[in-house]
């Protein structure tokens, strides 16, 4: 691992998954805000960023590997595990095994999705510990919500409290349970200082936008960058299950600002109130791709469905909003980027992607 010049006096900060979507969005701000930064992912790069533009130190390590975790857990200038004074002053973990609904809703992946990030979590809050690292962001999910509270499209129960007795509709959801409850229990019996937050449909440019992994609004603004004029844009399912979606520079100033506080712990909502049905979603792709006069939504679902793909239509819950009524009181701030404005941004660049 490098070294940092000693009497360079940055702080640092390790963000484990930053080779993805969010991680990477957030280790470039923090090295642009002075930040030492290193990341640490499986993947050998980012997909879209150069080593240096996101961070000082770039690891490609399999986090389920304890030693790798305690490897990457020690941070430049720090001697042993006994040298708190220069340990990491900020550690994310961000790294899962994750996707979209046609990966974490179709049954074939749970074995994996539990598994794989079960293991990054318990070496990662065990590690973290033995390290003394002086703070440490887990990025949990909506999706540990319980199903029973999102039944109605138009009136989801989404507050922090509401999520006991828990019920979460998938094995992605229960393994974020789980490791919140990891994270706060080394909390409770070993002095982490944790911040635990749930994040809802995070989206934006530099995100995964094909392959199966990619999520909604990604998914929606290939296939109208990809549509010829008339073609149909296919949407999984009636159309009329409602979500949110916050656009990734609001994800990282509210992680940034929920870190950069000393009391309030979590875990808490990171996303955006602006609830929208998958239709409407899929209408403002079509408007922001300027094809709104010439193609048109196709839902398609049931048999036809599996008809075409195989296994049956993955829909989740039937309606989910972030509620941020406990971070506005606790951190005093709210996301500022419309939906329309961030699927603009999106959009343009997957765009670019499509037509490369
Ligand atoms: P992402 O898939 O783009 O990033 C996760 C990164 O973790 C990937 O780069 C991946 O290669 C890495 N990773 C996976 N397994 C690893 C391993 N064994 N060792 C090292 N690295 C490994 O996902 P994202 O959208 O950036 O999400 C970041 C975090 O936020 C995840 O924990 C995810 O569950 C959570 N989250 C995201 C959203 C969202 O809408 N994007 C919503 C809720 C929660």
């Amino acid at each position: 691992m490098n070294k940092m010049n000693k009497r360079d006096k940055k702080p640092t900060a390790l963000v484990l998954g930053g080779g993805g979507f969010i991680g990477g969005h957030l280790a470039k701000k923090l090295k642009e805000d002075g930040y030492w930064v290193r990341v640490v992912d499986i993947k050998d790069e980012h997909e879209f960023w150069n080593h240096n533009d996101i961070c000082n130190e770039y690891v490609c390590a399999d986090l389920r590997d304890e030693r790798k975790v305690s490897l990457v857990m020690l941070a430049p200038n720090q001697h042993s595990l006994d040298d708190k004074e220069n340990s990491f002053d900020e550690v994310y973990q961000l790294a899962a095994d994750m996707g979209g609904a046609g990966y974490i809703f179709i049954g074939d992946n749970d074995a994996n999705v539990m598994h794989n990030s079960a293991l990054i979590n318990l070496h990662t809050a065990y590690h973290a510990s033995k390290f003394s690292v002086k703070r440490l962001f887990y990025s949990s999910s909506a999706c540990m919500y319980p199903k029973h509270n999102q039944l109605d499209p138009n009136n989801p129960n989404c507050k922090e409290n509401s999520a006991y007795p828990a019920a979460p509709d998938s094995e992605y959801g229960w393994e974020k349970l789980f490791s919140e409850r990891l994270f706060l229990s080394f909390m409770r019996n070993y002095n982490l200082d944790v911040r635990v937050a749930r994040f809802h449909n995070i989206f934006g440019p530099q995100g995964t936008w094909e392959g199966g992994k990619e999520k909604a609004p990604a998914a929606m603004c290939r296939k109208v960058a990809a549509a010829n004029d008339g073609d149909d844009i296919e949407v999984w399912g009636d159309g009329q299950q409602t979500r949110s979606f916050l656009y990734i520079d609001d994800c990282v100033e509210a992680m940034l600002r929920f870190m950069r506080q000393d009391t309030f712990k979590g875990p808490v909502n990171i996303g955006s109130e602006e609830m929208v049905t998958i239709n409407e979603l899929a209408n403002i792709a079509l408007k922001v791709g300027n094809k709104d006069k010439k193609s048109y939504i196709k839902n398609i679902e049931g048999q036809e469905f599996i008809d075409k793909y195989g296994f049956k239509c993955p829909m989740g819950v039937r309606g989910r909003n972030s509620d941020n009524k406990l971070y506005k009181e606790k951190i005093g701030w709210e996301p500022t980027q419309s939906l329309y404005e961030g699927m603009k941004k999106t959009y343009n660049w997957i765009n670019q992607q499509v037509n490369l």
